[in-house]
């Protein structure tokens, strides 16, 4: 597991799920940042949008704030938008 306090020199610059929170919403039909989720690794909830995003890996990581872990992975590719949900081990959505 690398060191949580540095930025990857692989994946690039840190950012938030808010970042994004544009991609996601149109794969999931649903605004995610307030979306709670627990990560599979470490039992740590947090918003999709308190993930860490890494935008410049193939596709996008979302890495859990706690432990590291790739919570969710999306990929774009021409025809379909493919989300890796492994390392979540549920999102909560509310109903309205
Ligand atoms: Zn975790």
């Amino acid at each position: 597991m690398a060191d949580d306090t540095t930025v990857d020199p692989v994946e690039g610059q840190v950012l938030d799920g808010n970042a994004v929170g544009g991609l996601l919403a149109t794969a999931f039909g649903a605004e995610m940042t307030e979306v709670p989720g627990e990560c599979a690794h470490c039992g740590t909830v947090s918003m999709v949008g308190e993930l860490r995003a890494y935008v410049r890996a193939p596709g996008t990581v979302l890495r859990c704030p706690a432990c590291s872990g790739v919570v969710l992975r999306v990929v774009e590719t021409p025809n379909a938008t493919l989300i890796d949900v492994r390392g979540a081990a549920y999102l909560r959505f509310e109903r309205r």
